[in-house]
Order: structure tokens, then sequence, then C-alpha cells
């Protein structure tokens, strides 16, 4: 039986790893992480690629697998609905996706504390050296490694992600939390408000036990801020003077940066939406890049999902692009007779899939970025996700 190697445990490398198991190869997922990776993330895009591919992996997931939105709203800082674009979609967690693929995962095949030092391989097999002395080799290895890759920077070492100049404050809130009045002036819609020069969007996602019914939900917001130069520094910069480049972790943000975002919610914002922020337990921070591959294949190589590119959040995309990477290289594993064939063939299915969303995502994201300030928000709107290489999820049916 072949063996593939699957370095990284998270969504990506789960859903490759069940779909290659299921193709009849013996499947080994090594993670660095130790513990769940449940609590991580928050809002999700939900697209019915992300939900079929699930599905044939065999986790759970359907319409119940998000709240549901009548569609995407532009709120003025009064509060007013300035523009409506109606679009039924699913709006998810994180773990909603995740939790559902460990759970169809043999234990035996998921390995965590392995940390992928490097890779070496000889045409035929390839060998993954890990930092507790390991070695395991195997027909392929698939490299699902987020944005850091260990395996991209072996091959591609000059590939990285480039900042875009702005950044994103993250916060989510259970829904008892906020005023009746705010939760009813946002929920059931995508909610966009756009500041001078900013934008946030609010949605509401699964609360505690994956519940979405009203009243059970949390409502999620992510809030698009310009920052450059020595501000930038600052803010990924922590209380002892250690800078953390581009990725701060979240416990190390100073606090009068959080303070900040949490005084300027009310000026800026229609009330509703400034709830979210005041409410959230906790602000995270992150920097919004881009980054492109320029090839997915080295030898019995092959990277996805973020490993292979970073499209911005605007594409709301990051986990369905996993999934049709992981589906992809599947089918082209079965349907090829030779592993070298299969990876060739992948290689190029993804990279134009890859450099499209990454494009589109750049597109929506301009207007933060200065270079088209006069952007009309009804066209971010009507454009936002990727309605040109995804699909929305049906709404259930009305019972
Ligand atoms: C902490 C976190 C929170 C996220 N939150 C959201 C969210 O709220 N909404 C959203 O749309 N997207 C979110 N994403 C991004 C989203 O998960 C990705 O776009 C998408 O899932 C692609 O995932 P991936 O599996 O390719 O990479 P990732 O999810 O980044 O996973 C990479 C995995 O590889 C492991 N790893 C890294 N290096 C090594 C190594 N050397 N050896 C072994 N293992 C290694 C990491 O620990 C990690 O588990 C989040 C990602 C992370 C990591």
């Amino acid at each position: 039986m072949a063996r593939a190697l699957v370095i990284g445990g998270s969504v990506g490398g789960l859903m490759a790893g069940n779909l290659l198991r299921k193709a009849g190869w013996d499947v080994t997922i090594f993670e660095r992480a130790r513990g769940d990776l449940a609590t991580r993330g928050a809002g999700l895009g939900v697209s019915r690629e992300l939900a079929e591919v699930l599905q044939r992996c065999g986790a759970r997931f359907d319409g119940t697998g998000g709240a549901p939105n009548r569609g995407y709203v532009w709120m003025e800082r009064d509060g007013s609905l300035a523009f409506e674009h109606p679009r039924e979609n699913i709006t998810s967690a994180w773990q909603r996706v995740y939790k559902p693929l460990r759970e169809i995962t043999p234990p035996e095949i998921y390995r965590q504390g392995k940390n992928l030092l490097r890779v070496e391989q000889d045409g035929q097999s390839v060998t993954a050296i890990f930092e507790d002395g390991t070695r395991e080799s195997g027909d392929l290895l698939v490299a699902a490694d987020g944005v850091y890759s260990t395996v991209r920077a072996q091959y591609l070492p000059d590939v990285e992600p480039h900042y875009v100049n702005y950044v994103a404050w993250r916060g989510i809130v259970e829904e008892a939390d906020i005023p009746a009045w705010a939760r009813e002036a946002i929920a059931g819609y995508v909610v966009n408000c756009f500041p001078e020069g900013e934008q946030l969007l609010t949605m509401a996602v699964p609360g505690a036990d994956e519940d979405i019914r009203p009243g059970h939900r949390r409502f999620y917001a992510i809030w698009y801020r310009p920052a450059k130069g020595d501000r930038l520094r600052e803010m990924f910069t922590d209380a002892s003077g250690k800078h953390h480049g581009i990725a701060i972790p979240p416990p190390l943000i100073q606090q009068h940066f959080i303070d900040e975002v949490r005084r300027d919610a009310p000026v800026r914002l229609p009330p509703a939406a400034a709830e979210v922020i005041k409410a959230a337990p906790t602000l995270l921070l992150q920097a919004i890049s881009d980054m492109e591959s320029p090839q997915l294949v080295f030898g019995r190589v092959a990277i996805m999902g973020d490993a292979a590119f970073i499209a911005r959040p605007h594409s709301a995309a990051g986990v369905s692009k996993a999934a049709l990477d992981a589906a992809c290289l599947a089918d082209e594993l079965s349907r090829h007779g030779s592993i070298d064939a299969a990876l060739t063939s992948y290689n190029a299915l993804r990279l134009e899939f890859g450099r499209s969303l990454v494009a589109h995502a750049r597109y929506l994201g301009a207007y933060l970025e200065g270079v088209d300030e006069t952007r009309d928000p009804r066209k971010i709107i009507e454009d936002y996700g990727a309605p040109h290489l995804l699909h929305d999820v049906p709404l259930p049916a009305e019972q």
C-alpha cells in the first residue's frame, strides 16, 4: 500500500489525510502542536464546495453547520442600511469544520508534537525528518503546514507572505452578551460598515455546542484598519520590547492598542456593530498579507492550503481552498497511473485556482490600501467572497 506523510494536522491536512485514506493510502498526519486546536479561529465563510468535500471525507456537516444569512448589507454610521445585496449564505466557525474532521480521523494516524524540520527525497521515496530525531518515509509528502510552511521554506525560500499595509482586529462575542436591539439590527445578514479608509464586517456564527438558534449564537466581527511604518512595528512589539514580525501571539498584544480599538468603535462604527467590538472578551490582531507560490510540486512533495497561497480574508475562502486542494490531490492520484503524473496535473490545476483567488481578494482589499478610494462599497459587497470560484450553500428549507 502506498504511504502518504501529511505534515500539518489542521483542517487542510485533515481533509487531505482522510480523502487519501478513503482512496486506499496508508496515511499518517504529523502535527507540530500538542493539545486541541479547536480553540483556534473564529468566523468562516462556508461554500458548497467545502460542504461537499467534508461530506466526502465522512465528516458531519450539513445546512445546520452555520448560521443562515439572507444577504449582505452596508450599514451606515447612524445604523441605517445604505444597500442590501440579497445572497443567501451561511457563516460558520473554524472549529465547526475542524471538530468533525478530528472525529473521523483514527487517533493512531494523527500524531501530535511532531515538528518537521526538513524533507529528503530520492526520486521514488520521500523522508520527513522531525525535531525529536525521528524519520518517517513514504511515497508522497503532503505539506499542509500553513502560512509559515517549513516545507515551502525549504523548496521556495524566497516565497513569503507580503504585508499589504492593513491589519484586521477580530473579536467574537456570545449573543447573550450584546443588547437585544443590537442583535436585531445585525442578525440575518453579513453586515458591512465602511468608516473612512476602513471596513468592518460582522456576522452570526454557531455558538457553544454548534447551536445556531437565535439567542444561542455568537457574533463575530473583523475590522480592517490601515497600519504602516513605526506604528505597525509598535503594534507587533510586546511590552518587553520584543518585536514579533507580522504575527504576534494574542496574549502579547499591548493593551493600549486593544483599548484604542474599543474606544474608536462607538465613534467610527454604527452602534450595533460597535457593541460587538465593545463586548468581545478578547481582540486578536492579524497582519493582512498576500502570498503566491510559483510551483506546488517538488518531486514527491505537494504543497497545499495556506502553505501554497494566502488570499486576503475578503475572499472568505481559506478553508474552501484547502478543501479543494485536498480533493484535487486525491482525485488526480486516483485518476493517474503514476504518482508523478498525478502531481504534475495537481500542480497545474491548483496554481490556476490559487492565483485567481489571490487576485480577487487583492481587488476586494484595494480600497483599504488607499489604491482605489473612490470604489463604491456596493461593488465591494456584491463581489465579496469568491462568487466566480465558489458557490454559496443553499439555506435549509423553512420548517
Ligand atoms: C490559529 C488559526 C486560526 C484560524 N482562524 C481562521 C478563521 O477564524 N477563519 C478562517 O477563515 N480561517 C482561519 N484560519 C485559516 C484557515 O484555517 C486556513 O486558511 C485554512 O484552514 C488552510 O488551513 P491549512 O490546514 O492549510 O493551514 P493551517 O490551518 O494554518 O494549519 C497548518 C498546521 O500545520 C502545523 N504545522 C506548521 N508547521 C509545522 C511543522 N513544521 N511540522 C508539523 N506541523 C506543522 C500547524 O501547527 C497547523 O496546525 C486559521 C488558521 C489558524 C492556524
